[in-house]
C-alpha cells in the first residue's frame, strides 16, 4: 500500500471513477460522443459543449501563481466543495472523525456531520492560538486535522511553528488541511511551501475573498499529487462551468494579479484604520489582531450594537454565539465610502451610550 492507502477507506481505494465522455477523447475534429446538442444557441456559443473535468489552461495558472506543479492542483467549486471532497475521500461514515479548532470557520463541523462523521474539537488557546498538545495527543483519532489561517472569525494568524509542531507530530495518523481562504492579505504566511516537506499536508485557497470572484464558486486544493488523484476519483465529473473557467483565468492573468494586489493594499490600510478607530470606542472591549479583510471586535453589548447600525442600513455579523465569542461582532472591510457610514454610525453609537 502507497502511504496514501493507508489513509484512504476502502470503498475509496476500489472505487473506479466515472468515465466521462470529455475524459476518454481529447482530440477530434467531429464530437459525437457526448449526447450534447450540435447547435451553438445563438448567445451562448461554446457553452453546448461540457467543459473539460479539469481545464487545463486553468490548473496551469493557478499552479503558477501558488508556486506548485500542476499535478499538485485540484479545482473545486470554491473552498466548501473542497472540504466536501477531502471528507468524502479520506473518511468513512460511523467510522472516521475530523478535528478542528472552535471558533473558526464552520463548514468543517457541517460538511463533516452531513457526511456522517465524528468531530472533534479542540478549542483555541490563549491570543486564539492552536493547543497543539492536546491536538497531537488526540490526533490518532482524527484522519483530518482542519486548522484555518488567518483564521476567521478571529482574523489572527496561527503560529507557523506551532502548525510544524503539528505536521511532525502527524505524519502517520492524519492529513493536516489548511485553509488559507485569506492568504491573499498576508501572502508571506503562506505554508504553500511546505507542501515538499510534508505530503500529508493540504491547502485551500479561493476566489472568493481577496480576488473578489466569491460569486464564481471557484477555489482550490494544492497537495500532493497522490491526494489530489484520490479526490479526483471523488469529484464530478464535469465540476466547473465553462463561464467560471474563463473568468477565473482572466483573474489569474498578471494584470488580473496586480489588480487583486492593488484592492489588497487599499483593503489592509481601511482594515488598520479601523481598528484603530475602535479601539478608541468606550463601547469596544477587546479587538482581535486581524491579518484578513475583516476585524472581529468585542463590545459590551453585540446585539444592542447589531440593532442600532442595522437602522443605518449597516449589515455586520454578530458571532456571539460561537465558542468563546459572548459579545463579538465580525465587520468586512468595505469601500472607502461604506467605512465613512460605518464610522459614523459607530460614532453616533459611542454618543448614545
Ligand atoms: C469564505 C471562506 C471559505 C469559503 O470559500 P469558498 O471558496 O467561497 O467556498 C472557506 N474557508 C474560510 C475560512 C472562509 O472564510
Amino acid at each position: 500500500m502507497s502511504w496514501l492507502e493507508s489513509f484512504t477507506p476502502r470503498h475509496i481505494r476500489d472505487l473506479v471513477p466515472y468515465s466521462s465522455a470529455r475524459r476518454e477523447a481529447s482530440s477530434g475534429s467531429v464530437w459525437l460522443n457526448a449526447n450534447e446538442n450540435p447547435f451553438p444557441r445563438p448567445g451562448f456559443e461554446g457553452l453546448n459543449r461540457y467543459p473539460d473535468f479539469q481545464p487545463q489552461a486553468l490548473i496551469q495558472a493557478y499552479a503558477d501563481y501558488a508556486g506548485v506543479d500542476k499535478e499538485q492542483v485540484l479545482v473545486t467549486r470554491g473552498i466548501d466543495e473542497g472540504i466536501d471532497l477531502i471528507n468524502r475521500a479520506f473518511c468513512q461514515q460511523g467510522v472516521d472523525q475530523i478535528m478542528f479548532t472552535p471558533p473558526t470557520y464552520g463548514m468543517y463541523d457541517i460538511s463533516a456531520k452531513t457526511a456522517g462523521l465524528g468531530t472533534d474539537e479542540v478549542p483555541l488557546g490563549s491570543d486564539w492560538q492552536m493547543d497543539v498538545g492536546t491536538m497531537i495527543e488526540r490526533s490518532d483519532q482524527s484522519k483530518l486535522v482542519y486548522i484555518c489561517s488567518p483564521n476567521n472569525p478571529t482574523g489572527n494568524l496561527l503560529k507557523r511553528s506551532d502548525i510544524i509542531q503539528l505536521l511532525e507530530a502527524t505524519r502517520d495518523t492524519s492529513l493536516v488541511v489548511m485553509d488559507e481562504a485569506y492568504i491573499e492579505f498576508t501572502p508571506e504566511n503562506s505554508l504553500v511551501n511546505l507542501l515538499a516537506s510534508y505530503r500529508h499536508l493540504i491547502v485551500l485557497r479561493t476566489m472568493s475573498k481577496a480576488f473578489g470572484l466569491a460569486g464564481l464558486r471557484c477555489g482550490f486544493v494544492l497537495a500532493d499529487q497522490e491526494v489530489i488523484a484520490t479526490l479526483q476519483k471523488v469529484s464530478a465529473p464535469y465540476p466547473i462551468p465553462i463561464p467560471v473557467v474563463d473568468r477565473v483565468s482572466t483573474a489569474l492573468s498578471d494584470d488580473g494579479q496586480q489588480g487583486m494586489k492593488r484592492e489588497v493594499a487599499m483593503i489592509n490600510q481601511a482594515r488598520k484604520d479601523l481598528m484603530r478607530e475602535l479601539k478608541a470606542f468606550s463601547f469596544v472591549e477587546e479587538v482581535i489582531p486581524s491579518e484578513a479583510n475583516f476585524i472581529l471586535f468585542r463590545v459590551k453589548d453585540a446585539e444592542a450594537l447589531m440593532s442600532v447600525l442595522s437602522e443605518s442600513g449597516i449589515i455586520i455579523r454578530n458571532r456571539s454565539t460561537q465558542y468563546g465569542l459572548a459579545n463579538t461582532v465580525r465587520v468586512s472591510i468595505g469601500t472607502p465610502d461604506e467605512m465613512k457610514q460605518l464610522s459614523l454610525a459607530f460614532n453616533e453609537y459611542e454618543d448614545a451610550s
